[in-house]
């Protein structure tokens, strides 16, 4: 238990996490503790509704494997088949239904146990909050109740979750606290299918099942965002990839050309970066990579754009840049590189302290080379040699 990665949240994040671990505990022990015996209709609305997101859940997450898939959490399937119990369920077996997240979390063997803890138990205290906007003992189902049910439970679980995430990392992108918005997108869609599924349930249990092939669809689509993200960035930095930073490039220089912008690009390549593979280990060498990585994202602007460019190659685009700005930006990179301490483990398991690492940076401006990205990037990689020809960790002005 002394081991368990809880204990490395951050003190604050740590009690607000045990806090809405305690108080969906204690909320779900009440409701258990002062509900009334089910009522067989009522058993009925649950196993139609448990066993159709049951079935879509276990079948996408088998063709998910068979395609060689990634394991992923399937949340807005969670959400749709909650939303539905919200409306058609007795509070009891409402908590019956929140085994679903809960058993995909030990089944999943997820590493950080206290994450999905955390999420659950934040998607209890919504489910319940939303529970009590509808009416507590009889649900209302008219169309008003339905869409102030389906608000509190996004909101409530959206809010619950990005504050932990916030006080987690303080200094984590907003995409990341709150989601992006097709996240958003697909938990309104989420529960909406529930609201359908949780209607037909009510008239009768049965009609449940025909929510089956829309949350299919929804599981499929909640792929989406995964997919594209992995699209777009390089998987060992978590940066832009070459041909996304690319394509964003172009458009940004594109905007600052008509609105007649200033903009600089800068190329960083690590020197003798090939040492470090050779003298500590190529996993050294890739822990390195992502420091760096942190390291431009932390210290440039929130609009710069960061990308991995190649091997051990970086490239950063700085709107609103004049010359001296995008220099003096440049040489806080390499002072920031040259003070990185990069722990790793060597060649023989052992842990090592990699320091020592420099960049030479060529920057190219549109001031001197206009707002063709080819011809920034061709000044800026003759820049680049330029500074590694003069004896490296330094920065050149194309
Ligand atoms: P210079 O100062 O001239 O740039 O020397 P260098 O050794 O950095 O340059 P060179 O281009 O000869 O070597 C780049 C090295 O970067 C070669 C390769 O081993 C290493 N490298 C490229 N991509 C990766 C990667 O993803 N992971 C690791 N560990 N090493 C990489
Ligand atoms: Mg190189
Ligand atoms: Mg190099």
């Amino acid at each position: 238990m002394r081991h368990w990665p809880l204990w490395t949240l951050r003190r604050s994040a740590l009690a607000y996490w045990l806090f809405v671990d305690a108080c969906a505990l204690a909320l779900v022990v009440h409701v258990i503790a002062s509900s009334p015996q089910p009522q067989p209709g009522e058993i009925g609305r649950f196993a139609a509704i448990a066993a159709t997101a049951g079935a879509v859940i276990i079948g996408s997450s088998i063709h998910s494997h068979r395609m060689g898939e990634t394991e992923r959490n399937p949340w807005a399937a969670h959400l749709c088949y909650l939303a539905a119990g919200v409306l058609a369920l007795p509070c009891n077996l409402l908590v019956l239904l929140l085994f679903g997240p809960a058993l995909h979390g030990v089944l999943a063997q997820r590493p950080e146990s206290h994450r999905w803890v955390f999420t659950l138990s934040a998607s209890a205290l919504a489910v319940f909050a939303a529970r009590y906007a509808i009416g507590w003992e009889q649900p209302d189902l008219h169309l008003g109740a339905l869409v102030l049910g389906a608000t509190v439970l996004l909101v409530v679980r959206a809010g619950l979750i990005s504050v932990g995430l916030k006080l987690r990392s303080p200094g984590a992108p907003g995409e990341e606290v709150v989601g992006e918005p097709i996240d958003v997108v697909l938990g309104v869609v989420a529960v909406s299918i529930g609201g359908l599924m949780g209607c037909a349930a009510v008239t009768d249990a049965v009609h449940a099942l025909l929510a089956g092939p829309p949350l299919a669809l929804l599981e499929r689509a909640a792929q989406l965002p995964q997919w594209r993200r992995s699209a777009q960035r390089d998987a060992k930095t978590g940066l832009a990839n070459a041909v996304h930073w690319d394509g964003r490039a172009r458009s940004e220089l594109a905007k600052a050309r008509v609105r007649d912008r200033p903009m600089a690009v800068m190329l960083l390549d690590l020197d003798h970066f090939k040492r470090v593979n050779d003298e500590v280990g190529h996993l050294a060498g890739d822990s390195a990579l992502s420091a760096v990585a942190l390291l431009l994202t932390g210290t440039v602007r929130s609009g710069d754009l960061v990308g991995r460019f190649g091997g051990e190659e970086f490239v950063v685009l700085l709107p609103d840049a004049e010359p001296a700005v995008a220099r003096s930006v440049a040489q806080r990179i390499r002072h920031a590189v040259a003070a990185l301490a990069v722990p790793t483990v060597d060649t023989h398991g052992q842990e090592h302290l990699l320091t020592g690492l420099t960049v030479s940076i060529g920057v190219a401006t549109t001031q001197r080379f206009g707002y063709e990205l080819p011809d920034l990037l061709v000044a800026a990689d003759a820049a680049l040699l330029a500074a590694k020809g003069y004896g490296r960790n330094l920065v050149e002005m194309a």
